[in-house]
């Protein structure tokens, strides 16, 4: 088997090569820090794609390259982008056989898996602790609310778009459902919800005491605590991790209270959660031990 590598696209791309589930050498990335990190939001789908295999190429595994996993946002299906949020121009579009044909085109035959971002976070984390072997559910806090699992499953899981409340007027989330967990802990969300307070005005308030502020944060904390009560009634209690640029909205001793409270039948104890800082390693890491998973399977 040669040598792995791994790309998660968030507002950037990040490419690394894998080995041992660690990173060899440095993490690539474009567009580079300092450039426009919108870059991506106006670019064409191939032209996504073409980036991506130029990134994954510089990293000099080159021919040697067994197999390449990408991190992507959104659903994705055996290697299509069937619906991504953020990047719209790239529904629909087959990011797999794109990038298998830049890397040919190149020299190199490398087998491509796609992803869903979260995803591949729930694989690095899972491959980095060495838990490879346990169900590790991810929640990822940023602009939408991003949920993922390892060991990878086919399935939808948008646990972003858990239903956690009936009240019609809950309707901020980003797909344009009623009553999504998204819809309250997302930052877009947020932002629709207090059109005069940012988020962080909002979280910074409620420290200081203000009666609207702290109601929200208590409600967000109670939709976050009653998705994972869902994912625990259908999959079974385990460690449950927070990460992304919001993570520290979150206080982890009031989640766990709140799960507790909602979760009572006793084979279903014992989840707990624990926050990851922010970084894209884990992604990167992740992309490419699913990936090679799958090739030699
Ligand atoms: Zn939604």
């Amino acid at each position: 088997m040669g040598r792995n590598a791994g790309v998660l696209v968030v507002e950037h791309v990040a490419a690394g090569l894998v080995e041992n589930n660690q990173i060899a050498g440095s993490v690539k990335v474009f567009p580079e820090i300092g450039d426009s990190r919108d870059a991506l939001l106006s670019m064409p789908a191939d032209t996504i794609a073409a980036k991506i295999a130029e990134l994954v190429l510089t990293l000099g595994g080159g021919a040697s390259l067994y197999a390449v996993g990408v991190g992507f946002p959104g659903i994705i299906r055996e290697g299509v982008i069937e619906e991504s949020p953020n990047l719209q121009q790239i529904k629909g579009f087959h990011l797999r056989e794109a990038l298998e044909s830049a890397f040919a085109s190149n020299g190199a035959r490398v087998s491509v898996r796609v992803y869903n971002d979260a995803d591949a976070t729930a694989a690095g984390i899972a491959a980095t602790r060495g838990v490879l072997h346990k169900l590790n559910r991810v929640w990822t806090l940023g602009s939408g609310v991003g949920f993922g699992r390892y060991p990878w499953s086919p399935g939808a899981w948008e646990g972003g778009h858990s239903v956690v409340t009936l009240d019609p007027k809950e309707n901020f989330c980003g797909c344009g459902g009623r009553g999504h967990l998204e819809g309250i802990l997302g930052y877009r969300a947020m932002r629709l919800r207090f059109l005069d307070l940012e988020p962080e005005e909002v979280f910074e308030n409620a420290k200081n005491g203000d009666t609207r502020c702290v109601d929200f944060v208590t409600r967000c904390h109670r939709a976050l605590a009653a998705a994972t009560a869902t994912s625990i009634h259908m999959e079974g209690p385990g460690p449950f991790y927070l990460t992304g640029p919001n993570v520290n909205w979150i206080d982890v001793g009031t989640l766990d209270r709140l799960v507790h409270d909602m979760v009572k039948m006793s084979p279903l104890q014992g989840s707990r959660f624990e926050v990851i800082p922010t970084n894209d390693d884990l992604g990167v890491i992740g992309a490419a031990v699913n990936a090679a998973n799958a090739v030699s399977a």
